[in-house]
Order: C-alpha cells, then sequence, then structure tokens
C-alpha cells in the first residue's frame, strides 16, 4: 500500500502529465479544455465505459485494463478512417484504489498514448461505492466529408478483414475450457489476443477515400458484416475458406472443424472489416505491404439484401448465432 492521496494531488501528480503534447488541456488546470479550429477537418468522437467484473475480470493488471479501454475506442476511430487526436477519461473508483494500483493504469495509457498518437485532454474523477467504472471518449479527425460510413457498400464490391479473425473469441474459450491443438505458447498467444486488441489505426486512415463502407469487428465478423449490409441495403457471398486465420487457429481447427462457428461469430477481434469497389484492389495490396498486415479478400458483396456463408467444403453454413449482438459481449 502507497496510501491514496487526495483527488486534486492524484489529478496533478497521476494525469496531469497524460497531457503533454496537447496544450489546449493546460496541464489540468483549468475547467475544460480548448480544441481549436481546424478548417478542413471533421472532429469524430467516440466513447466506451468498462465496468470491473462486467468487460474485465476484476483482478486484472491496471495497465491492461487503460489499454484495453484506450484500445477499443482507438479501434471505433480507426472504422471511420479518423486519425486519433485526443481523449477525455472518466473514472469512477472505489476509496479503497490505492496509488500504486492508478500509478500503474496511468503507465497503461502512457505507454498506448506513445504507441498510437493521442493525448489526454481532460475529464472527470469520482469515488464510488459500486466497481471501478472506466470511461473514454475518443476524438479523432478526418478530412471533412471523407469519415468511412458503414452504410458506402455496393453490390460487386470486395470484402476485406484486416490481420486474423477468431484468435480472441478462441483466447476467450482458452480460459474457459481445453482447446485442443495448441502449446502452451500459442494458448498464450490466444488469451493476449483476447487481452489486449490491436486498434488498426494506421489501417483506417489509409482506407479513407477507398473503402465504401468500413466497421471494427468487435461483436464477431458475421455479425458486424451484417451491420455494413444493413446499412448499406446490399448482401453478401462469404467464402469461409477464404477467411485469415493464425497458424494457432488452424492448428485447432485441425482438431476441432466446429471452432469456424467461434471464428465467424466470436467476438473481441478488433481487426477492421470493410468493403472496396473491385478497381481498387492493387491499392489494398500495396497498403498491405507497407504497413505489413495482411488485408484479406474473403467475399463480395450482392444486390440480394442477405448474408451467405460458403463453407470450405462448398456448402452453405448456417450460423446458429450471429455474434454476441445482446448478452456477453463487452462494450453493449
Ligand atoms: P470539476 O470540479 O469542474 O469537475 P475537476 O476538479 O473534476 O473539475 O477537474 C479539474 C481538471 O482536471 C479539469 O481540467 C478536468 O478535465 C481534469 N480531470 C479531472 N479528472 C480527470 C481524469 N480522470 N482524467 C483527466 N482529466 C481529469
Ligand atoms: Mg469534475
Amino acid at each position: 500500500m502507497t496510501g491514496r492521496s487526495d483527488e486534486f494531488a492524484r489529478i496533478s501528480r497521476y494525469l496531469a502529465p497524460l497531457t503533454e503534447g496537447f496544450p489546449g488541456a493546460f496541464g489540468l488546470t483549468d475547467d475544460a479544455a480548448i480544441i481549436g479550429p481546424m478548417s478542413d477537418r471533421d472532429i469524430v468522437a467516440t466513447t466506451d465505459t468498462m465496468v470491473a467484473g462486467v468487460h474485465f475480470m476484476s483482478d486484472e493488471r491496471p495497465d491492461l485494463i487503460a489499454a484495453k479501454l484506450l484500445r477499443v475506442n482507438l479501434s471505433d476511430l480507426a472504422a471511420m478512417g479518423a486519425a486519433p487526436l485526443a481523449y477525455l477519461l472518466n473514472i469512477a473508483l472505489p476509496a479503497s484504489i490505492d496509488d500504486d494500483w492508478l500509478g500503474a493504469f496511468v503507465r497503461g495509457l502512457a505507454a498506448d498514448q506513445a504507441a498510437f498518437g493521442i493525448t489526454l485532454a481532460g475529464g472527470d474523477s469520482v469515488t464510488t461505492p459500486g466497481p471501478p467504472t472506466f470511461t473514454v471518449t475518443a476524438l479523432g479527425t478526418v478530412k471533412c466529408g471523407w469519415a468511412i460510413r458503414r452504410s458506402g457498400a455496393r453490390p460487386d464490391d470486395i470484402v476485406y478483414v484486416s490481420g486474423t479473425i477468431g484468435d480472441a473469441a478462441v483466447g476467450l474459450e482458452c480460459l474457459q475450457r481445453e482447446v485442443a491443438g495448441l502449446t502452451p505458447e500459442t494458448r498464450d498467444e490466444l488469451i493476449g489476443r483476447y487481452r489486449l486488441p490491436r486498434p488498426r489505426v494506421g489501417l483506417g486512415g489509409r482506407l479513407v477515400g477507398l473503402a465504401s463502407a468500413a466497421i471494427d469487428i468487435s461483436d464477431g465478423l458475421a455479425a458486424d458484416l451484417t451491420h455494413i449490409l444493413d446499412a448499406s441495403g446490399v448482401g453478401a457471398e462469404l467464402n469461409a475458406a477464404a477467411l485469415p486465420l493464425s497458424e494457432a487457429l488452424k492448428a485447432v481447427l485441425a482438431r476441432e472443424p466446429d471452432i469456424l462457428t467461434t471464428v465467424l461469430a466470436g467476438g473481441d477481434d478488433y481487426e477492421l472489416l470493410f468493403t472496396v469497389a473491385p478497381g481498387y484492389a492493387a491499392r489494398i495490396v500495396k497498403i498491405a505491404t507497407d504497413l505489413s498486415l495482411p488485408l484479406t479478400p474473403i467475399g463480395r458483396i450482392v444486390t440480394e439484401p442477405k448474408l451467405r456463408i460458403v463453407a470450405p467444403d462448398g456448402a452453405e453454413l448456417k450460423l446458429a448465432r450471429k455474434g454476441w449482438v445482446h448478452g456477453r459481449k463487452d462494450s453493449e
């Protein structure tokens, strides 16, 4: 125990240093932050709340809680094609949380601020009799009128997904049961993907003016693709054999073919799912090379407003559930 300093001391000692590089935060010494005008940029705003015992385990490491909180917000900015600008942080902590804990939480924020290019601009701090609760409101910017919406997918567009999918969902299963085909290392790798998402911020920016629609995969590939289809008034044919899987997940799939359902329906990937007119395929290849990030075509948009998934054996795949639309999923 290092004890617990008062609210003002906590703000100036732990939080104010996180505003370095953002003059409009005034080092958290004023009532609010000021964001200067940008004539040619729209501001994109998003927020996410995480409650201990609901969205993360109560004994989770504070730096990982901080990182996940920031990253789920960054992922939403990326899905809109926005570049990170600044964020506001609301923390509601029980009186029992000491300065050591807060220090570790702040170190997690500092590391990700540096990694993703975003700074703290303000927030609020309260004491609560309930579980620790955190909210980040992230602000990003994008060229006026150019944010990528869910609604722009058109027939014949190609459906792409970044990185590999299913790792986080199978990682979560690893925490709950014995999953076949994994070494201790690959098991840890999958669990790591669940505990700490990797928001595709660089990719989001590169997709502006190129992707007709985009979404970050938090509810599961099938559910999030359905969100694009609904918003765009189109359908899609998805080729399950084309899904990009990590080596760890391929090993699991070889032993447990049914895990394909988890890959399609499980959440927490935080990869970007996006659609692109077929003429732009070469530009997507170039971006994948530049970012050293796989960008895989997994299907195409069709006129009939329905999602058809073709299984690796050529049969049509029916999903019992399309994802965690409501229920267990984190950010409800
Ligand atoms: P008020 O009494 O008006 O709520 P506060 O004392 O809460 O003001 O806040 C003073 C300053 O500290 C403000 O600039 C506010 O944005 C900042 N601040 C307070 N809590 C946090 C926090 N958790 N994260 C970042 N900034 C904070
Ligand atoms: Mg306040």
